[in-house]
């Protein structure tokens, strides 16, 4: 899951002066939503957007009131089952929480997440694979991405599904740029990762010609 990369422009981050920048341009926001222990909110240095590894309140809010619902019942009732299954749903959800969750654009003054713009959605045919794809990650189609200016480059691509027996990549450009088409039209491109590795060699075509 993406932790490292703004889901706006594509360029790493750097967590922890991202998260000063919001506090400082959102008080009010900071302010008056609390309990955000487990969230991470940053506004990206390199574009200046909002992000933030939020997930859906309303499912926060109920595992957590499942399971101290649990917990209490259990202890009024003397049925440690119940406490036993309280305390392993209050683990998993914060183990979800820490692990599981990514960063997602959001607006920043309110916190709300924004959806991949559906125009920017792309179909991919994994050729050949180095390394492990994951869910919900951002990959480069430029080893140098991050020393560029934001958007001045071919687009990232977000991961959102992965189906590994069949062989296809799904995501969503990052953003518009006139290289996506280039780049869509060519029958072999290297997605990189983090650390510069081509995780695989793909192709948005269905079918490459010549074999
Ligand atoms: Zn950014």
């Amino acid at each position: 899951m993406n932790k490292t990369r703004c889901p706006w422009c594509g360029k790493l981050v750097d967590k922890q002066a991202d998260a000063r920048r919001y506090a400082k341009e959102y008080v009010l926001t900071v302010i008056f939503r609390r309990g955000r222990i487990f969230n991470h909110h940053g506004v990206c240095a390199h574009c200046g957007n909002a992000y933030s590894n939020t997930i859906n309140t309303a499912i926060k809010l109920s595992l957590y009131i499942a399971s101290v619902v649990l917990i209490f019942s259990g202890f009024s009732l003397g049925i440690w089952i119940l406490i036993a299954i309280g305390l392993a749903l209050f683990i998993f959800s914060l183990l979800y929480f820490l692990f599981a969750t990514r960063f997602r654009r959001i607006y920043g003054d309110n916190g709300f997440t924004i959806e991949n713009d559906k125009n920017l959605f792309v179909r991919m045919r994994v050729i050949d694979q180095y390394y492990e794809l994951r869910r919900g990650e951002i990959l480069l189609l430029f080893k140098d991405h991050d020393a560029h200016e934001p958007f001045s480059r071919v687009s990232p691509i977000s991961v959102s599904k992965l189906d590994e027996k069949a062989g296809i990549l799904e995501g969503y450009w990052l953003y518009h740029h006139c290289d996506n088409a280039y780049f869509a039209s060519l029958d072999r491109v290297h997605l990189y990762d983090d650390e510069g590795n081509v995780v695989a060699d793909i192709t948005f075509k269905e079918k490459i010609q010549n074999g």
